[in-house]
Order: structure tokens, then sequence, then C-alpha cells
């Protein structure tokens, strides 16, 4: 028997899986990320954990096809990382240095990607042979699957969605430090800020300004339960949602949009907010695209860091 490691590496943890050659999760842990000093102990705390598993299970180094990771930040083909601000890094390559550190294969990708990945081989997207994933967040993430392997681009950037403009007249800067992007409206912190500029407007009464902080999960609650000011917050929210995966899917043009990510958790309420705007944005040839949504959750990063080196 054969093993494969599974790192996704977050802002505030590192979740492991522990994998056999047929793709059975043996092993599924934690450890907290730690990113001070330049983020230097989160790749040996990596290590020293895969150590430990194959101490604890008996595996022999040598069974190990190899470890899969996935950062929050571009990564390219040959695993250069080009900074990945939630853990301090800068740029390096992490093929090698991981690499170093466990006598291990190392094959890195990009979070989104990488969860795109695994959505499309064992979650939502399973059956289809093209899939875009959207990831509703903190942030606003995007991954495309082709044949079974990802779109990474030139740089890592190939399926970042939440960066289009598409809003020139922003004066708030995006995390990225443009003004305007998708994610600033469409994430779930998106969601908060739109409700902010929507309270301040007028006082039209709503249960929302009875909440102490307004999130995204609370606009769909409040939504759900009628409140006609979330569903408004909610539909500007939905039309940008829309219009931008209306916009990737002119680029890519996938069977599938998988939409996962904290947000998703609103299921069916979230399809048939954004889908009658995806209809009045898309182009007319991508009339056949389907919507689903993701079934891994938080697991979608480790399975898609097991096909990174299975497949
Ligand atoms: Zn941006």
């Amino acid at each position: 028997m054969k093993y494969i490691f599974g790192a996704d590496v977050g802002g505030t943890t590192v979740k492991l899986g522990f994998f056999d050659e047929s793709c059975k999760i043996l092993k599924k842990w934690e450890l907290p990320t730690r990113p001070e000093n330049g983020g230097s102990a989160i790749l040996p705390d990596i290590a020293a954990a895969i150590d430990a598993c194959l101490a604890e299970f008996g595996v022999n180094r040598d069974d190990v096809l190899g470890i899969g990771i996935g950062v929050p930040g571009p990564v390219d083909d040959n695993g250069n990382v080009n900074r990945c601000v939630n853990l301090n890094w800068g740029v390096f390559n992490l093929h090698e240095t991981l690499g170093k550190l466990t006598g291990l294969r190392v094959k890195a990708g990009n979070d989104a990607n990488v969860a795109a990945l695994g959505e499309f081989y064992d979650g939502g997207g399973r059956g289809s042979r093209s899939m875009l994933m959207v990831t509703i967040g903190t942030g606003l993430g995007g991954g495309f699957i082709w044949n079974g392997h990802i779109l990474n681009g030139a740089h890592g950037v190939a399926g970042e969605l939440g960066h289009l403009t598409i809003n020139r007249d922003e004066t708030e800067r995006c995390s990225c430090g443009k003004y305007g992007c998708a994610e600033q409206y469409g994430s779930a912190r998106g969601m908060a800020m739109l409700a902010r500029r929507r309270l301040a407007k007028d006082d039209e009464p709503s249960s929302l300004r009875k909440q102490d902080s307004v999130t995204a999960k609370v606009l769909f609650d409040e939504a759900r339960a009628g409140d006609a000011l979330a569903k408004e917050i909610l539909d500007e929210a939905f039309a940008i949602l829309g219009e931008t995966i209306a916009d990737a899917c002119c680029m890519v043009d996938p069977e599938l949009v998988v939409l996962g990510g904290g947000v998703s958790k609103a299921g069916q309420d979230l399809i048939d907010g954004v889908w009658p705007y995806f209809e009045k944005f898309r182009f007319h040839a991508s009339k056949g695209t389907r919507f689903a949504l993701a079934t891994l959750g938080n697991d979608a990063g480790i399975h898609g860091c097991f096909h990174l080196i299975a497949d």
C-alpha cells in the first residue's frame, strides 16, 4: 500500500490529512498556523507532524508518494510561492523547502485551486469534465478544473475571479490593494460592507438594526425571516456574484459551477439568489451551464492535496 499526505495551509490552522492510495482518510488533524517570524515555523511544523504520523502508523517513508500542499497565495507549477500575506511568506520555492524538510516529493497549489480539485474529484463536481469552483468565504476565490487538472496560469493567477474589477468608482481598497474588486461585495466580508453602507444610507426600519454586527449569516437569517432590507442587500451581492460568474464563464466555459466556502452553507438560498443574475449576464451560449453546491466543506482542501499527488 502507498500513502499520500495533504496539507491545507490557512491563516489560522493547517489542516492535515493522511490518505492511503485509494483516497481513504486514515487520519485527519489540525495544527495552529504560526505566522510570526516571517512564517518560518510553518513548514517545519508540518514536517514534524508528518514524521510523527509516519511513526504512529509504522509507515516507511519510501511508501509515501508525496505531500500535496495548498497555500493561501499564488504558486506557479514549479512550486514558486509569490507572497502569502496571511502567512507572512515572501518569495521562495515550496517544493524544494518542504522537500528538504521531509525527504518527500511535494506538489503545491493555491488553496482555492486545490479546494476546487477536491470538489471536482470527490465532492460537488463529481462526474463533470470541466468545473469552475467559486469559494465564497471571507474572500472570494475561484478555481478552474479542466479534465482533472487545475488551470494555474503563468503566474498562479488563473481563476482569481474575486479580483475582477466590477466597480471602477470604488473608493475603498480591496485586500489585494486594487479598488472595486468583486470580492469587495460578493464575499462574506463584502456582504457585511454592503450592509454597513445600506444601513447608513437612510433609517428605513429593519431587524438588522437590532444586531450587534451584520454578518453574511445574519443577512441570510433575517432575509429568510422576511426582512426587506436584508433581502435588498443580499440581492445586490447576488447580482455581483451572478455577473462575476457569468463573466468568468465567458473566459473558461465550464460545464458546472460549484459554489463553496462558508457562505455556501446558505445552501439553495444562495443558488436561488445568484442564478437569475447569472442568467441575466451570461453569454447566450453559456445556457447549458449548471450550478451545484460544494459538498466537502473544510475537507475540500486536503482532498485536493491528495489529487495533486495522485493524478
Ligand atoms: Zn482585489
